[in-house]
């Protein structure tokens, strides 16, 4: 194992589908960069491996001059890596670069149906992990995958494994709700042989299921908040895989994702025309007025604005917004005279139900699209932040809300639990739901609605609790370091 720059200091390599600023569907993407550049901060060599597609400019990347070939089974991959780095840090990124697989516009597919060369797309790169390190003179002590895509690496290491030769591996769950299930006949696409089937932990319910390997496999397996580690061992939020997981309690750990304050903070947010802190938090209403503007909404700070930035998918409870037929909570909610305005892309129907809505209700606007200074925008411009989810392992905009004195109206789930204080006459950051039914929902926008009417002492006064939580990094850096040290225990007593 070569030495790491410090003592103390690990070799960290992180494969992943997605960060910023270069491929983002979600928080993973958020969460891999930042804590990449803080365990950089912290003095750690951490470097990431993803994909170079096709949006991700090559005249910008240095190429190593030499092909990089991944061997999988009787297939042979020419590939070449590009290097490039996170923007404000040392961390390198290689870029795995493979016309076919790669060089097409989306990550995981287009309008909301996945490429369905995917198992290949993924298992190439989870291939490319293991091999990296020879190539480049640099064994990582550590490979850090992330979700389903690149959850066989820690099958990989583990059969590749001679003593402590081969780096730990550690998987973190972004999302239980997509595990990469694919048919049984697809085992040789993964590069493993029939007779691995069993060993690999690969098999679920006749089908594949490429977290499940992970799970099994991986020295430790992480997710993004500890409210969602301990429900992820339930019948109701597991997914099928609670038993699997429940196996693994003594090495799973939830780990809060933080928040980039330097990205999201409204007092040095450039895509504000107007900055404002918790002191000058009344300026705040300019933002909403700027906002209003923007989209065509009846400029008022009498009218409430609720926010949505989201992806379009059952999670986030669009099924309940929509429900039943044709967005009638939407339409009660833009008829109770208050503005609504949703950010999003994902499912089709969803998109042509929001356009439509948007079309004949003035007071709801619905921008189908990825913006993400918009989404800067809605933080400051909402007075309340709507995430109805059905499950959340983390939640990260109604972290960006709390800083940006947007109350967040949530699910009592996952990291959002762990995240919102219910208001009571006591304190509090924002308002709960019980569960993401339409009626829930009802009940907790009127909540919010006649605080927003009735008490503007308390919204002021709750805006300024949640101005004051932060969600550092830096805190999250510590759990993961203990992760990465059990880890490595763990790798050398196999
Ligand atoms: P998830 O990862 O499940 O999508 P999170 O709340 O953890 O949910 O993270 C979502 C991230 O993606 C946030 O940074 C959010 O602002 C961003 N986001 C989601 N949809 C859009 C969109 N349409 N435009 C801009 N940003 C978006």
């Amino acid at each position: 194992m070569a030495q790491s720059r410090k003592k103390n200091h690990y070799r960290i390599l992180m494969v992943t589908t997605e960060a910023v600023p270069f491929a983002k569907s979600g928080g993973l993407a958020d969460a891999v960069t930042a804590l990449a550049q803080e365990l950089d901060r912290a003095g750690h060599d951490v470097r990431l491996l993803m994909p170079r597609y096709y949006g991700i400019r090559r005249d910008q990347l240095f190429r190593f001059p030499s092909p990089f070939r991944v061997q999988i089974a009787e297939e042979r991959y020419e590939t070449a890596i590009y290097e490039g780095r996170l923007p404000d840090s040392e961390v390198v990124v290689y870029f795995l670069d493979h016309e076919e697989l790669y060089g097409r516009d989306g990550i995981y597919g287009v309008e909301g149906e996945a490429f369905d060369d995917n198992l290949r797309r993924f298992t190439v790169l989870s291939h490319a992990a293991l091999t990296l390190g020879s190539r480049l003179g640099w064994e990582p002590d550590i490979i850090h995958s992330h979700d389903w895509p690149t959850a066989l690496v820690p099958m990989l290491a583990r059969r590749k494994r001679i003593g402590a030769a081969q780096p730990a591996t550690v998987l973190t769950i972004h999302n239980l709700g997509y595990q990469g299930n694919y048919p049984v006949g697809m085992l040789p696409e993964t590069g493993l042989s029939w007779n691995e089937l069993s060993e690999s932990g690969l098999l679920h319910h006749d089908e594949l299921n490429m977290l499940k390997a992970g799970i099994l496999n991986a020295d430790m397996v992480t997710t993004v908040s500890p409210n969602y580690a301990a429900e992820i061992q339930t019948p109701l939020h597991g997914f099928s895989l609670d038993r699997v997981l429940a196996s693994r309690s003594d090495r799973l750990v939830g780990i809060l994702n933080g928040v980039d304050y330097s990205l999201w903070n409204p007092e040095l947010d450039h895509h504000l025309d107007v900055n404002y802190t918790a002191e000058t938090v009344t300026l705040k209403e300019r933002s909403k007025s700027a906002l209003q503007t923007e989209l065509g909404l009846e400029v008022s700070n009498t009218l409430p604005l609720i926010g949505i930035v989201s992806r379009l998918v059952p999670q986030k409870g669009f099924e309940e917004l929509l429900a039943p037929g044709y967005g009638a909570l939407l339409v009660a909610l833009a008829e109770m005279s208050i503005q609504v305005v949703v950010l999003g892309t994902g499912d089709p129907d969803y998109e042509y139900q929001l356009r439509r809505l948007a079309d004949r209700l003035p007071n709801l606007k619905a921008i189908i699209g990825f913006d993400d200074g918009l989404a800067h925008r809605i933080e400051a411009g909402a007075d309340f932040f709507l995430m109805p989810s059905r499950y959340e392992p983390c939640g990260l905009n109604q972290l960006y809300s709390l800083r940006y004195g947007t109350i967040p109206i949530v699910t009592r789930t996952g990291g959002l639990a762990d995240t919102v204080q219910d208001i009571t006459p006591e304190g509090g950051t924002g308002i709960l739901l019980d569960h993401a039914c339409p009626n829930e929902i009802i009940k907790g926008i009127l909540r919010a609605v006649t605080m927003w009417t009735e008490s503007p002492n308390q919204i002021a006064a709750v805006r300024r609790a949640g101005m004051k939580e932060r969600y550092a990094w830096e805190s999250a850096v510590g759990h993961y370091l203990e992760v990465y040290a059990k880890a490595i225990s763990y790798r050398v007593s196999v």
